[in-house]
């Protein structure tokens, strides 16, 4: 439910309402808006009826029912898309597209810092690089760990660029959130409900990506986790999902894009790098992402690709990524965004 408070409505009429929820048994929800304040209860929707005894109570608009599963990731609860402020100067779900670059796995101070310098230069906003890999097969490189996540953050030292990387389990979670700026839960963990819960309680934006075979309500559902934990910052990422087209890793599903965006406030950024798994079809989903109105994009970049321990085959040379950064300025203007 919502409960729409009057534009006039006191800090006081807002306080009861808030303990009337709670009383209920409910968990309330404020979304401060311009003119007005919005509160969701969240909880069983067996005894919502009695929800509406709030109607009479001072200070209260009306009570409107949200239909969708997803509550507090719904347009309905929130008209404009939430703005996740990732530095003093970096937001995302604004008109800046935000670019997150780098390499799929840390792999050396020296290599975290070239891209981290390249990436920059070519107008990347954030810094992508997994510390902790969630491999498909226990005999891949697993990732440095904390060593990693030190280098991430040596990296954001001589950039200045605000740092995303994976969380893998509950138990490193607040470890990862010393470091980074952005904790990113991959496909393959989208649905670990600890995982989503535990990120759910820490005060860091949330990347969060697309399951490979998650349909768009589940992924919405997977987002609903975390908010319903406290944390409303949260981005979504569609990474590309399994079909039976093997000519690319996996199907970037575009249309996931505006769909997401009518259903959901979040913002939406896309992977091209894993949507594709193959570095000449980067550029060109990147631009259609764009077209497609999608917030942001994530895209691997290595200096040497042939020798990346992860996912060397869908990383970008530097000088690639820079020509496609070139040209993805033209996407984002004819979207009306800036770069
Ligand atoms: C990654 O970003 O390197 C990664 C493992 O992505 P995904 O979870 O989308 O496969
Ligand atoms: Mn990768």
């Amino acid at each position: 439910m919502i409960i729409v408070m009057k534009a006039g409505a006191t800090r006081q009429d807002r306080d009861e309402v808030l303990e009337r929820i709670k009383e209920l048994g409910y968990q309330p929800h404020v979304i401060h808006g311009t003119t007005r304040d919005v509160i969701g209860a969240i909880g069983d929707e067996r005894g919502k009826l009695i929800l509406h005894s709030l109607e009479s109570m001072h200070g209260v608009e009306n009570i409107v029912p949200i239909l969708k599963p997803y509550k507090l990731a719904s347009r309905e609860m929130k008209r404009e898309t939430t703005l996740i402020r990732l530095s003093d100067t970096v937001a995302i779900g604004g008109d800046e597209i935000i670019v997150m670059a780098g390499p799929c796995s840390v792999e050396s101070e020296e290599q975290i810092l070239e891209c981290a310098l390249a990436v920059k230069a070519a107008g990347a906003q954030v810094l992508r690089g997994g510390a902790f890999k969630p491999r498909t097969s226990p005999y891949s490189f697993q990732g440095m760990e904390e060593e990693g996540l030190k280098l991430l953050a040596k990296a954001r030292e001589l950039t200045g660029l605000p740092v995303v990387t994976e969380v893998i389990n509950p138990e490193t979670a607040e470890l990862v959130a010393e470091y980074a700026d952005i904790l990113q839960i991959g496909a393959r963990n989208s649905q670990n409900f600890a995982l989503l819960k535990k990120v759910g309680q820490l005060k860091r934006p949330v990347l969060l990506k697309r399951g490979m075979a998650m349909s768009i309500q589940e992924f919405l559902m997977s987002a609903e986790y975390i908010l319903s934990e406290g944390n409303q910052q949260v981005i979504l990422c569609e990474r590309g999902i399994r079909t039976f087209e093997t000519a690319t890793r996996n199907t970037l599903d575009l249309s996931a894009i505006p769909v997401l965006r009518g259903m959901t406030h979040l913002p939406v950024i896309a992977d091209p790098s894993h949507g594709t798994g193959n570095y000449h079809y980067v550029a060109p989903m990147a631009y259609a992402a764009v077209a497609a109105g999608a917030d942001g994009l994530m895209i691997e970049v290595h200096p040497d690709p042939e020798r990346a321990t992860s996912d060397g085959p869908q990383s970008l040379k530097p000088s690639k990524f820079a020509s496609m950064m070139t040209t993805l300025r033209k996407f984002a203007d004819a979207a009306d965004r800036r770069l």
